[in-house]
Formats: structure tokens, C-alpha cells, sequence
């Protein structure tokens, strides 16, 4: 890309010192804090404002800081106690309310008031002594300019009062300087304050609507050069992505789907379609499809697959565990063995001579889809003509493994399916850079999942309930959250449970035990032992999470359920529900807190995983939605993705139209704007897997 940045001289691009008052040593304190320049000055941004607005006194409560206006009605009176130690009192008339102010520790201002003098003051309410405790206060009215003081985060020595007579002083001299970016349009069509205003109104805010005009602004400012950012750097990547189109065969595509045992759902209709859409074009497909646990995510992969090898290309699909690769390699043999096509299953257990010949297999061809854990796209396995990766539980695969296919040669189209589900608003986020299809939709006739709140004090009630889903012979999880105890947790453990069940259900039921400290061979032992109902109760972590398959287990009990997001409860409980019988999930949960309980409460309520994680990210944030480290998420100085999500959505379709217009890279209306995304390193070179 041709720099842009060419005849541009911003003058806002100058020192601090430039601005007047500023010397050596103030300039080392801003420097302190990452302000070089006039520009970085204006740009620093309060992170709330005090609220000067007068108050009526019949309205507020005691307590508050507030701000009032009145008529000095008495002599300053001083009482000293101790040798530094005074106490002022004033008798101020309020409206009709004769109330007191008092100053501590600043007996000079015994000479300062005349009665009948109007003063302004803000300071704490003590109801009961109808008494006002001084902060600040001067002689006259209030103004409404005086409204809002913004408050802007300091760390050293510097405080908020100086740092707001700085910026003040930057505006003043340099505000004719803030030029706009956004086109004259944007403006006109969201009615946004221009970026001279904005600043004027952020750093000396007249009154609210200024605030909020300021804020609007600078959201959709922030959103808009997020999205154009990571919907280009998408551009970019597609276009250099080489990827191949891959021309699958229409006719046998559409005998497969009539050969499918269900029709599929209209959600799985329109992800089918974005998805063979993407296989199609010479564009490199980077999608998520994400649906909820049951949505039916594996039909869609084997119809993905089976295009592709239509077409002449092998598939590969990736799971993070082994017990789950045997599960789709069951499921997918009996869709695409009988249309032909060859799968095999490649896992730790596949080994000598039996590995050997399924790989020559592989490489001449003779394999159409392989299916394995993430060791199947590495060391020497060697594909003829990998076209297409499917990948279960996304977060899984990373940039590793799609370095190492590069380095391989295989430039395959990527579809990562998801059963967490995303809140749009962070799908939008954090995935920007791919496209993202959803499964909204169950198939029809599934029962819900019965979900109840116990105290741990109703365990007796609980295992009368489970053991009469027993009786009927139907299977039981019982979930811990760790295996080992800690007293300062006080969690309950897996090997303690299993043992209390063990002794519980003596003679009548086997009990299982599954926990991280197993070997991969254990544990394969116990899933098998569980899925052949030779174990009737299965007391687990949460290793049991992702994708297992067990459609006789009709009863979950989830030990210190608040210890778990919502995300996670739901994942565990997408473990019932999977047969034809009715489902029960008891949270044994005690949460002290507020948001605990509230919890508990949204797990009962729904079954719904989107809405589910709309409110574990209302609740939690979204920095502790993916866990802090890996949210890859973007810090907005303004923004808030959850509260200000409209303002997202409507940024990620403008960035769209103006990536794909012609207008946007060469029309002068939209150079300042480039300019912009250019100095924000927009375009910088980025290595692309
Ligand atoms: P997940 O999205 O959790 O991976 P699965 O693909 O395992 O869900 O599907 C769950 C179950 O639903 C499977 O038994 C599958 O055969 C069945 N299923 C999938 N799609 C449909 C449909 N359209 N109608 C009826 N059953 C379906
Ligand atoms: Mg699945």
C-alpha cells in the first residue's frame, strides 16, 4: 500500500511544553503518563466527571456529596479544640431551609462571609444535623458550565485539578488544530458532534447532553476504525490467502442430503449454504460455526466434507480428545461409508504396522476424510490433496497448527465449530476476522432439560431422585469441580464423593470415577465401562465436558455448581438430554453472593446457550468471558462493547460497505479517514498464516 501519510503536518504533534504553563517539570510528570504530545493531551480522556449541578435539599440523601446554593444567614463562628484544631460554622439559607456548613480546620475563613451573601458549596449531607461538610465552595451562584468537572485517571505526582488546567489550557490554544476524519456525511446521518466539538464538550462539558453527545461520538469513532481495521486486514487475507476453489458436485451433494435420516433444520439449511458458498469460491474459508450443544454441528461438517470430496479433496477433522475422535468417526463412517466415501480414524492407539499402511493410504489418496486429534495434521502424516479442515471446539486449534499445514503446502479451507456460544456482540470482537455462521435452532421434539437449585443440606432428597432414574434404567454424572482438597477452598472432591456414592448406592449401582490424573488408557476405560451401562453412576470433573455422548444418562448432579461460569454449567449439562427420556440437572450450590445466586437462578430459567452467554457477559465482563489470557479481546477507551453494542453493530456494517466500495480507497472525501487507520497501523505488515 502507497503511504499516505505524505504533506501532512499535524500541529498537534508538538511537545507538551508548547502548551503555556507547562515547564520541564510538569512536562516529565505527563510524560509519566504516556502524554508526549499536544495531541496525546487532548486525547487523554476522563473516566468520569464530578456532578456540581444544585441540588434541592427535599430530594437528596443523607450522605450524599452535593452541591448547593444559599444566602449567608449568620457571623462565621470558629471553635477551636486542641491547638490545630478548628471547626467553622456558617448558618446558610437554603431556599427556606436554614441549614448549617461547616469548614473544618480553616478558622481564616471567619473574616470571608458578609450575610446576605450568596455562596455556592459542595460538600457531604449529614441528614440528621441537616449540617453540609465543606469540600469546595465559592462566592456567587452556580453556573451550569460549573456542571460536570471531568476526572481524569493520574498516577505520580500530578492531581486531577492540575491535569484538568492543562488539558483546559491545550484546548484553548490548540482546539482550532483538531481536524475531522470522518466524512462530512457520517456526521450528518448519526448526528455526531465533529471532532472539535467532541473535545470541547469531553474536556469542558456544559451540561449532560454534551457528556452524551461527546461519548456517541467518540464510540462510534473507536468501533468504526476497529472494524475497518479487522474487516481489511480480512480483505488482505483473503486475497493472499491461496486458497482453491473447490467445485463439488452438485447432483451427488443433493442425493446425500436426501439420504440424511432427518431433515435438516432451517438454521442447519443457512449455515449448509454459507458454508458450501465458501467452498466454492478461490478464497481461503476462515468460518465459525458455532451451535449450541445438540444443535446438530456434525451433519453440517459431514455435508462440508462429503463436498469436498465430490471434488476430488480429502477432509480432515480435529477433536481435542480422543474418546470424541471415536465418537465422530462413528457417526461420520455410517453417514459417508455407504456414498462411498473412505474414513478413517487416526489416534495414539493407531500404531505400528496398522498406522503405516493407513498413512501410505492417506498419501496416495485412497482416504477421503481422516479423523483424529490434533496429531493427525502433524509429524509424518502426509495428505494427497488436503482441501478442506474441520475442526471441533475452536479454541483448541491455534496458529500453530494452521502453521504447520502451511508449511506443509496446504492452503485448506478452515471451518471451527464452536458449542460455546458467543455472545454477537464478542463474535463481532474477537472474532472480527473470520466469518461466523450460527445454528440458532434445535431440532424439533427435544425435550428440555429440568433444571433445579438444592442447598447441599437437600442431598438426601437428591439421591432419592437419582436413584429413581436409576431404578428405570437410565445412567447419572455427578460432577466436582477438583480432585484434590484444598482447605482454603473448601471444594468438594471427586475421590471423596465417589467414595460417599460408592458406600450409598453399595450393591445396587456401580459408581465411576473419571478425573484429569487418570492416564489417557484409564480413562478411555471408564468412558467405555459407562457407555456399556457396566458403571451406572459416573462421578467426574470436568473432563466430561466437551462432547461426550452417553444418550442413557438422564440425571447430572453438579457439585458446587457456583464455582462454575455459566458458559460451563451449560457445557456440562449439554451432557443430559441426549436420549428420548426426560433430563433432570441439580445445581447443589450455596453462593453467598449476589451474582452467585442470580446465576443459579438464569441456569434454571433457560436452556437457551445464546442467551445463556448474553448474561454470563453482562455478569462476568467480557474479560473474564474467554479467560483473561486468551480474550485476545480489544481494549476500547470509550466504549463498552456490552452497553454500547448497537453502536457496534451499526460500525461493523458501515466498515463493511466502505471496504467493499471503491469510494473509500480512492475518493479525497475519505483520505483523512485513511490517513487515520494508516497511523493507527491498520495496514502494517502483518505475517498471515
Ligand atoms: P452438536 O451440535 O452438539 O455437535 P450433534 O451434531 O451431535 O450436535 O447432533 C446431536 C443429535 O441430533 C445427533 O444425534 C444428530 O443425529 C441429531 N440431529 C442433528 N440434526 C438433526 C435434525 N435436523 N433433525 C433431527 N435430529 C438431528
Ligand atoms: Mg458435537
Amino acid at each position: 500500500m502507497v503511504s499516505l501519510l505524505t504533506n501532512v503536518t499535524n500541529k498537534l504533534l508538538v511537545p507538551v511544553s508548547e502548551v503555556k504553563g507547562i515547564g520541564e517539570k510538569i512536562e516529565a510528570q505527563l510524560n509519566e503518563l504516556g502524554i508526549f504530545t499536544v495531541h496525546d493531551l487532548i486525547e487523554y480522556a476522563p473516566f468520569r466527571y464530578e456532578d456540581y449541578r444544585l441540588r434541592d435539599l427535599s430530594e437528596v440523601r443523607h450522605d450524599e456529596r452535593i452541591t448547593i446554593e444559599g444566602k449567608v444567614h449568620s457571623e462565621p463562628s470558629v471553635m477551636y479544640f486542641g491547638r490545630r484544631k478548628s471547626r467553622t460554622v456558617v448558618r446558610l439559607l437554603a431556599g427556606n431551609v436554614l441549614i448549617k456548613i461547616v469548614w473544618f480546620n480553616q478558622p481564616y475563613l471567619k473574616n470571608k462571609f458578609e450575610i446576605n451573601q450568596i455562596i455556592t458549596v459542595t460538600g457531604k449531607w449529614d441528614q440528621h444535623r441537616q449540617t453540609l461538610t465543606a469540600q469546595t465552595w465559592k462566592v456567587g451562584s452556580s453556573r451550569e458550565s460549573d456542571s460536570f468537572q471531568p476526572v481524569y485517571p493520574i498516577k505520580g505526582d500530578i492531581k486531577v485539578f492540575e491535569m484538568r488546567k492543562w488539558i483546559q489550557q491545550a484546548m484553548k490554544q490548540f482546539s482550532g488544530e483538531i481536524d475531522e476524519f470522518l466524512p462530512e456525511y457520517m456526521l450528518k446521518k448519526y448526528k455526531l458532534l465533529n471532532r472539535r466539538r467532541a473535545f470541547l464538550a469531553l474536556h469542558l462539558p456544559q451540561n449532560e447532553q454534551d457528556l452524551k453527545q461527546a461519548r456517541r461520538r467518540f464510540v462510534y469513532e473507536e468501533f468504526l476504525l476497529f472494524q475497518l481495521k479487522i474487516q481489511s486486514l480480512r480483505k488482505i487475507e483473503k486475497e493472499q490467502s491461496g486458497g482453491k476453489p473447490i467445485a463439488y458436485s452438485t447432483s451427488k451433494l443433493k442425493d446425500f442430503m436426501n439420504s440424511l435420516p432427518f431433515e435438516l433444520t432451517s438454521a442447519q439449511k443457512k449455515v449448509v449454504k454459507e458454508i458450501l458458498s465458501d467452498l466454492k469460491s478461490p478464497t481461503r474459508m476462515n468460518r465459525l460455526l458455532q451451535g449450541d450443544v445438540g444443535s446438530g454441528k456434525t451433519v453440517v461438517a459431514a455435508i462440508a466434507l462429503f463436498a469436498a470430496s465430490t471434488a476430488g479433496f480429502q477432509g480432515a477433522l480435529m477433536v481435542p480428545t480422543e474418546i470424541l475422535a471415536e465418537q465422530h468417526a462413528n457417526s461420520l463412517f455410517d453417514l459417508l461409508q455407504p456414498h462411498g466415501v473412505e474414513v478413517a480414524l487416526l489416534t495414539g492407539a493407531v500404531k505400528g504396522k496398522k498406522r503405516k499402511e493407513l498413512l501410505e493410504r492417506l498419501k496416495a489418496g485412497e482416504i477421503n476424510v481422516l479423523i483424529g486429534t490434533h496429531a493427525l495434521i502433524q509429524d509424518d502424516v502426509e495428505f494427497a490433496n488436503l482441501g478442506l479442515v474441520v475442526t471441533d471446539e475452536q479454541h483448541r486449534f491455534g496458529v500453530e497448527q494452521r502453521k504447520i499445514l502451511r508449511e506443509k503446502g496446504y492452503h485448506p479451507d478452515v471451518l471451527f465449530m464452536t458449542a460455546t456460544p458467543i455472545p454477537r456482540t464478542l463474535a463481532i470482537t474477537a472474532f472480527g476476522e473470520m466469518d461466523v455462521s450460527t445454528i440458532d435452532q434445535m431440532p424439533a421434539g427435544r425435550k428440555q432439560i429440568e433444571t433445579y437449585w438444592a442447598k447441599p443440606n437437600q442431598l438426601d432428597r437428591i439421591l432419592i431422585g437419582m436413584e429413581k432414574e436409576l431404578q428405570q434404567g437410565q445412567q447419572a454424572y455427578v460432577i466436582c469441580p477438583l480432585i484434590e482438597e484444598s482447605d482454603k477452598l473448601d471444594v468438594q472432591n471427586a475421590i471423596d464423593v465417589h467414595a460417599l456414592l460408592s458406600q450409598h448406592f453399595h450393591n445396587r449401582y456401580k459408581v465411576g470415577l473419571m478425573h484429569g490424573r487418570l492416564t489417557s488408557d484409564e480413562k478411555d476405560e471408564v468412558m467405555r465401562a459407562f457407555a456399556a451401562n457396566e458403571v451406572q453412576v459416573l462421578v467426574s470433573t470436568t473432563v466430561v465436558e466437551v462432547g461426550v455422548n452417553v444418550p442413557n444418562a438422564t440425571f447430572m448432579l453438579i457439585y458446587d455448581a457456583e464455582r462454575f461460569g455459566l458458559s460451563q454449567l451449560h457445557q456440562l449439562r449439554g451432557r443430559v438430554g441426549r436420549g428420548e427420556h426426560q433430563s433432570y440437572c441439580i445445581l447443589l450450590a450455596d453462593p453467598k453472593g449476589e451474582t452467585g445466586q442470580e446465576r443459579m437462578k438464569i441456569m434454571t430459567e433457560t436452556t437457551n446457550g445464546f442467551e445463556l452467554s448474553e448474561r454470563d457477559l453482562e455478569l462476568r465482563g467480557p474479560g473474564d468471558f474467554f479467560g483473561k489470557k486468551q480474550s485476545g479481546l480489544p481494549e476500547f477507551k470509550y466504549a463498552d462493547m456490552i452497553h454500547d453494542y448497537r453502536a457496534l453493530e451499526t460500525a461493523r456494517s458501515d466498515a463493511a460497505q466502505l471496504i467493499e466500495s471503491k469510494a473509500f480507497w480512492e475518493s479525497e472525501e475519505f483520505r483523512p479517514l485513511l490517513e487515520k487507520l494508516e497511523e493507527s497501523g491498520a495496514f502494517a505488515a502483518k505475517s498471515f498464516d
